[in-house]
């Protein structure tokens, strides 16, 4: 089961170091270490990039050892990132950005070769808000002929688009599920982004996990309400803890 929690953002040491603490108590591996946030709003936080602060962020996760999942929207973004990233992400707005997923697999490639003592890294890719299971898949493909190996694909539902849910998106778990039935990747569930709402994301996550999924990603911070990004999605590490003690204890 692939567990991966973290803030939507990295903010801060001290945002990260409980989080740790929580990963550690349960032997999860996977962090949530994004650098770069694409978002809605110009003038929303942006992410720390490759600022002082935003890597000694990943140092320090890095000598943790915490294996870091971070996001890349573009070919720039994902050769600063690759030096450190175990599994990269593809967000949802780049599902079909395909100049960027024809090039991945050969970044990845040449960036490993340099370190022969490097894994190859995993690439996450999330399903767009409005695409199609047939073209979910087809990125896919272009990563795999781009030489992403298919073992090293994992696909991420997120949740789709609506007029009618209560928060204007829908986790798609049938999509998840037939994803996984027909395709020969990973598939992971995000409640965070698929639910938008902290009241959501336990129930999601334990639906997902019903139906057999290879993981999830979920969204953590020790002060919720002071997320710079999705705030109101994000769960307490008490809320986490108290459902990984019941669902995960050793
Ligand atoms: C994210 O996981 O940080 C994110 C922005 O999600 P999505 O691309 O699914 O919106
Ligand atoms: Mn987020």
């Amino acid at each position: 089961m692939l567990f991966i929690i973290g803030p939507c953002a990295l903010e801060t040491i001290e945002q990260v170091k409980p989080i740790v603490s929580l990963c550690k108590k349960y032997e999860i591996k996977h962090f949530r270490a994004q650098l770069f946030k694409p978002r809605t709003r110009a003038h929303s936080f942006q992410g720390l990039g490759l600022s002082k602060q935003g890597l000694d962020i990943i140092t320090y996760l890095k000598s943790e050892k915490m294996a870091i999942v971070s996001e890349a929207a573009s070919i720039e973004q994902l050769e600063s990132i690759i030096s450190f990233a175990d599994i990269v992400q593809i967000g949802a707005r780049n599902m079909q950005n395909f100049e960027l997923l024809k090039n991945v697999g050969k970044i990845l490639k040449n960036a490993s070769q340099e370190k022969p003592d490097s894994q190859f890294p995993c690439v996450m890719l999330k399903r767009g808000f409005a695409n199609t299971l047939e073209e979910w898949l087809a990125s896919a493909n272009y990563l795999e002929i781009g030489g992403v190996p298919s073992s090293h694909i994992i696909l991420c539902e997120r949740g789709t688009r609506n007029f009618s849910s209560p928060t204007g998106i829908t986790l798609d778990l049938a999509m998840a599920y037939k994803a996984q039935q027909i395709s020969k990747y990973r598939v992971i569930v995000d409640p965070s982004h698929g639910t938008r709402e902290r009241g959501l994301v336990i129930p999601l996550t334990k639906a997902s996990i019903a139906i057999g999924v290879d993981g999830v990603m979920i969204e953590v911070h020790p002060k919720p309400w002071e997320s710079v990004s999705d705030p109101a999605q994000a769960l307490s590490i008490e809320e986490l803890d108290a459902y990984l003690a019941v669902n995960f204890a050793k």
